[in-house]
């Protein structure tokens, strides 16, 4: 033991002396704040101050190097929330010479990963916010790894999901409030402060009404490596894939047939269904199949997944909770339902979900239209939808109102009243909009999912001309098939073919199956033409054009 002591001693004075020598370094990726990660030796926190500080020495690096720019609004993002004023991060600058004269430094030796979790009471705001970017930031910087010391600055405690953070590394997540414990000036040899917003879907109405975000970067298959890896961390056994070992027997799938089951997802406090066993008994006797009910109030979270991860439907009031759908196997279907008022399709995160590519999920939402099977709360908090404390004038239109006009986040007391409502689902209704989704989505699960392998360019695209006439004149272009094609089986190949005149605004598509055309409508003598080749598989998977053709005829 005297000997790790004695070694820990060593490093505090090398750590010590590389940074007063040395100082800070920081290198970022990103062009503005909001896509900005950054990477630092020896970056320091105050906790009196409550600020970070860059330690400036002959030898210290910033880059970029903004200038006061770094204010305008900020360095970075510090949640994956795009831009929120109350989760920038910026540094204070201090000479290293000020070290002599600062309390001695405490040096973290872990590889820390530096953010603000948004918003770690609501579920659906813990893994859309902070899990999957964390895991993925994890990700993309490889020395945070499975020991990686995770950093919570937004200042809240451990909230109900910390658990869940915990399955993110080996280590214990650390709070802003716990960092002063550590000493006055603490050091983190290596850090990485922001989170990747790569893999976001959804933006919840700051500057335009919610909905999903402009540029999806994100497919499901990176969202079910994700719930893999946690599912892995919680030691739950996959039921998607115990299903599937013995699907290809005639015993295995009788087996399957019998183990397909429904859950009900069901809140307990607000924003109920108010004939939940009702409604159990109209999808058991409709589906033939088992109906499992679950909740956050009656279920550990891993007992919740474990029986969401073998589900064929999982049926559920607008809420958090819904962000459980990411671990559902491919081929199930979310149902989710919403109070009197609320339009399904201006609230949308766990559609958007469902919908992301490769997630293989169907999505139906149901809406109730009776305005005598909603339950309101007029005389709540305002948090919790309650109208009690508006002007008469506001109540009355709220009250007359049977449609939430689109909103800002996070006020609006129209928008808390109506979502807040508890319901009577009307099961005819409802049984009718299950059965409408079935029809016009065929079961995945019989369906291979689709490629996703997208064509490489044509390869040596020609063209050859010929001229008729004063007036008429041939175009032929042929080309080879991209390079990838020999190695794949594709259903259905195409090739696309773009015929500009040279000097117009406006081109002329084909759609062709072969691999040269002769074309001689609207070919004119004496003309040049610019002309495009790509490659389409299966109808909607477009490959790059290759280099454009210069056709003189
Ligand atoms: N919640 C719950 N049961 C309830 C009400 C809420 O488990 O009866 C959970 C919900 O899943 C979320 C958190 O409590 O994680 C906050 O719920 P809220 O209604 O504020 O948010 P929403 O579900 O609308 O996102």
């Amino acid at each position: 033991q005297s000997q790790e002591l004695s070694q820990a001693h060593i490093d505090y004075h090398v750590a010590l002396q590389a940074l007063q020598e040395h100082g800070t370094h920081m290198v970022c990726t990103g062009k503005m704040h909001t896509d900005r990660i950054c990477r630092f030796d020896y970056l320091c926190y105050c906790s009196e101050a409550e600020e970070f500080v860059f330690f400036h020495s002959n030898s210290s690096v910033m880059l970029p190097n903004l200038g006061s720019r770094r204010f305008q609004p900020a360095l970075l993002d510090l949640s994956s929330v795009e831009d929120h004023n109350t989760q920038y991060f910026n540094f204070l600058e201090l000479p290293a010479a000020a070290l002599k004269f600062m309390p001695k430094p405490v040096f973290v030796p872990d590889v820390t990963l530096i953010l603000n979790r948004f918003n770690p009471d609501n579920l659906m705001h813990v893994f859309h916010d902070d899990l999957l970017p964390a895991f993925y930031t994890m990700k993309q910087y490889s020395d945070l790894g499975d020991e990686a010391r995770l950093v919570f600055m937004e200042g809240w405690g451990e909230g109900p999901h910390f658990d869940l953070y915990r399955l993110l590394s080996g280590k214990q997540p650390l709070l802003k409030e716990q960092l002063k414990n550590f000493g006055k000036l603490m050091c983190f040899t290596k850090s990485y402060v922001g989170l990747s917003k790569m893999t976001t879907w959804y933006q919840y109405g700051f500057v335009q009404p919610q909905g999903p975000k402009a540029n999806i970067l994100v497919s499901g298959n990176e969202v079910r490596q994700f719930a893999r890896a946690l599912m892995d961390k919680m030691n739950i056994t996959r039921a998607d894939e115990v299903e599937k070992d013995g699907g290809d027997t005639e015993e295995g799938k009788e087996k399957v047939k019998k183990d397909d089951y429904i859950v009900v997802f069901s809140r307990s406090t607000t924003r109920l269904i108010l004939n939940e066993a009702e409604l159990i008994m109209a999808l058991a006797q409709e589906f033939q199949m088992r109906v499992v009910t679950v909740s956050l109030e009656e279920q550990s979270f891993p007992s919740i997944i474990q029986v969401i991860s073998g589900a064929s439907m999982l049926v559920s009031m607008h809420g958090a909770q819904l962000i459980t759908s990411l671990f559902l196997p491919r081929g199930a279907a979310v149902v989710e339902l919403f109070p009197f008022a609320v339009n399904p399709e201006q609230y949308t995160p766990y559609k958007t979900l469902a919908s992301l590519p490769g997630m293989d999920l169907h999505y139906i939402s149901w809406r109730n239209t009776k305005e005598e099977n909603t339950i309101t709360h007029p005389d709540r908090p305002w948090e919790q939808g309650g109208i009690a404390h508006l002007e008469k004038e506001e109540k009355e239109r709220i009250l007359a109102s049977k449609d939430v006009p689109r909103h800002l986040c996070c006020r609006n007391p129209e928008w808390l009243f109506r979502i807040y409502q508890d319901t009577m689902v009307d099961i005819p209704s409802f049984l009718e909009v299950l059965n409408e989704g079935r029809k016009t989505k065929p079961s995945l699960k019989k369906s291979k999912p689709a490629s996703t392998v997208h064509p490489g360019r044509v390869r040596e695209p020609q063209c050859q001309t010929t001229v008729q006439t004063t007036n008429e004149a041939k175009l032929t272009v042929s080309w080879q098939i991209p390079w990838n094609l020999k190695y794949l089986k594709v259903r259905e190949v195409k090739y696309e073919v773009w015929i500009q005149e040279q000097g117009e605004n406006t081109y002329m598509p084909y759609i062709l199956p072969q691999h040269n055309y002769t074309f001689s409508e609207n070919i004119k003598p004496f003309t040049t033409y610019l002309v495009w080749v790509r490659c389409i598989f299966n109808k909607n998977l477009l490959g790059p054009f290759a280099d454009v053709l210069m056709c003189r005829t």
